[in-house]
């Protein structure tokens, strides 16, 4: 197919005020509607779902049509409307960009960082046409560089100079708004996973990263996937969208978190988690960051390509609504561990212990049993992505437990099909079903809400339909002990401490601890205490923060009575709390000796 030229929507990003946060963006309509064109912004961000209102960033906004200032008004909290014009329509606005997420946009005189559902008015009617951004350097910095899994356009002269400014390309609106932008002067580091490119790029301040490490313990957690999802071809996914894939990595104090893209992601982690030259042991916060490249890198296959039904398209105004995250979500959740475990970046004591605190998390919450995955999924617009004091008591994670459902999910097909088939020729299927062609072919397909069951028995022969109605569609606890036994490995639950249990969560503010969640049916709970109120005394004895707490609470027994004081807001109150037995809130899972198992 011939693409006119002019056809292209054009667009042009410059980071023109580091210092007050803002962008300013042009846009060019070659062919905008006789009626007036409508556009619009994003409401919220895929694969983060809440509704953000992207749009209340934008500061200024004016159209025009050759050269001649044309009207242009909010329709809606996401649209704006242009008077009618005949020509090209042009459209210039400016951004406020100073949120410090992997979700929106952030701007200074180090670098800018901006998802495309922050900075690029959609063109209603016209999602499909192709599009150009002309990148531009802020004023005063020379020396800043492009990176983005998004192409340079072709035959442009700066398509030669990698991580250039210049003309970069986007074959419909879905994609420009899918591949984030960093620019500044971060450090970089390149690796080959399977013959494909792939770069690291850490923005903000990390002294004597261990680049290389990082880089050779994502190369094997990236061909352990690949590996599992075109074991034949070893054919990597994102060469749809782009030459390369790339980790974006925004370094702060104490920041944890992703975005998943199709050619790329956005992380955020702790400096403190990052392995240092010259240091060997980089401890758990390591492998939590390698968990979380782990985890955005299967979402390469599993949710931008492999689709739920309803995210083919995605409809970018408005909550999509699934039940599915328990698959999108759970199931990545599951892998992203079992890859670094499989690629040999972490052992199998490691990986136990960390799935050993997953079970512990889970059970700790009343939630799950009044909420299923599925449930959570398809609230999370509302209830998920807007938590509260009371959440635990409310709510399960599709994330935590949706990965408790893909672990009994792969030990049951492992069990009924004599270990010859797995929960890894489940995700095959749905690649080559639904993800392999999702952004070469014609017709976009996506997982039916109900195509669960049916998927898994086509690909393993396993009657699965019980355990998911029970497990993701119902709130029952998965039967862990029984079906990781038959995996040979043993599951006790356990207390961390022999202190009597108050049944909160708590929250440290300045000199005073707070309670965050009273669980419900605990013992804060049973006498009144609630979220909120500021621990003031025990029997009297001061309590500031959890150490003088649990010194305090370790002086009695479990069944005993005792006084606490608290503040409710500014009235001071006492409670009788009789305490309960130390709460488990550990799980231990440890592999038996071979001569155990059979
Ligand atoms: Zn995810």
């Amino acid at each position: 197919m011939v693409v006119m030229t002019n056809k292209f929507i054009v667009y042009s990003v410059t980071p023109y005020d580091p210092a007050g946060h803002r962008l300013r963006v042009t846009l060019q309509v070659p062919a905008p509607t006789p009626e007036g064109q409508e556009l619009f912004m994003p409401a919220w961000i895929p694969g983060s779902y809440l509704i953000r209102d992207f749009a209340r960033q934008v500061e200024t906004i004016r159209a025009s049509s050759r050269g001649q200032a044309i009207g242009i008004r909010k329709t809606g909290n996401h649209t704006w409307r242009c008077d009618p014009c005949a020509g090209p329509l042009d459209v210039e606005y400016t951004v406020y960009a100073w949120d410090l997420s992997v979700r929106s946009a952030h701007v200074d005189e180090t670098h800018a960082f901006f998802n495309g559902t922050s900075v690029f008015l959609g063109v209603s009617g016209q999602t499909d046409q192709p599009c150009r951004v002309q990148l531009n350097p802020p004023p005063h910095t020379g020396n800043w560089k492009v990176y983005t899994s998004m192409p340079l356009a072709t035959g442009h002269p700066d398509a030669a100079q990698r991580h250039g400014f210049g003309l970069y390309q986007a074959p419909d609106y879905d994609a420009l708004v899918d591949h984030p932008i960093e620019m500044g002067t971060p450090q970089v580091i390149s690796f080959t996973a399977h013959g494909a490119l792939h770069e690291m790029v850490f923005t903000g301040v990390a002294p004597n990263l261990d680049l290389e490490r990082i880089a050779a313990d994502t190369k094997r957690i990236c061909e352990a996937q690949i590996a599992l999802f075109e074991p034949d071809t070893l054919d990597v996914p994102f060469l749809d969208s782009s030459d390369r894939y790339v980790f974006m990595t925004m370094v702060t104090g104490d920041g944890y978190g992703g975005l998943e893209h199709r050619a790329s992601t956005a992380l955020m982690t702790s400096r403190h988690d990052l392995p240092v030259r010259g240091r060997d042991n980089a401890g758990k916060g390591y492998q939590d960051f390698l968990g979380l490249v782990s985890h955005e890198y299967f979402h390469t296959w599993n949710v931008k390509r492999i689709k739920p039904a309803v995210f083919a398209p995605y409809t970018l105004t408005q909550e999509n609504f699934t039940e599915l995250l328990w698959v999108f979500e759970g199931f990545t959740s599951y892998y992203d561990e079992l890859m670094l475990l499989r690629s040999g970046v972490i052992t199998e004591e490691d990986y136990l212990t960390r799935l050993g605190k997953v079970i512990a998390h889970v059970e700790r919450g009343p939630g799950r049993l009044k909420q299923s995955v599925a449930d959570s999924s398809f609230d999370a617009w509302t209830r998920f992505y807007k938590q509260d004091e009371n959440s635990p008591n409310a709510l399960v994670s599709y994330y935590t437990k949706g990965s408790l459902v893909a672990l009994g999910l792969d030990i049951t097909i492992r069990q009924a099909s004599d270990n010859q088939r797995s929960l890894d020729d489940v995700m095959r299927l749905m690649w080559q079903r639904y993800g392999r062609d999702f952004y070469r072919g014609n017709s976009q397909n996506g997982v039916a809400e109900d195509d669960m069951p049916a998927l898994i028995h086509e690909a393993t022969g396993v009657d699965v339909a019980d355990f998911i109605a029970r497990y993701a569609y119902g709130c029952d606890d998965i039967p862990l002990q029984q079906l990781l036994a038959a995996r040979g490995i043993t599951l006790e639950r356990k207390s961390a401490t022999d202190t009597p249990d108050l049944g909160i969560r708590t929250r440290a503010n300045g000199q005073h601890l707070s309670i965050a969640t009273a669980y419900e049916n605990g013992a804060a709970h049973r006498a009144g205490l609630s979220a909120g109120d500021t621990l003031v005394a025990i029997e009297g004895l001061r309590v500031t923060d959890t150490t003088s707490m649990n010194r305090v609470l370790s002086m009695w027994q479990p069944g005993d009575t005792v006084q606490v004081h608290v503040f409710r807001r500014d009235e001071l109150r006492s409670f009788d709390v009789t305490l309960d037995a130390p709460a488990v809130d550990q799980v231990v899972l440890t592999r038996k000796s071979s001569n155990e198992t059979q």
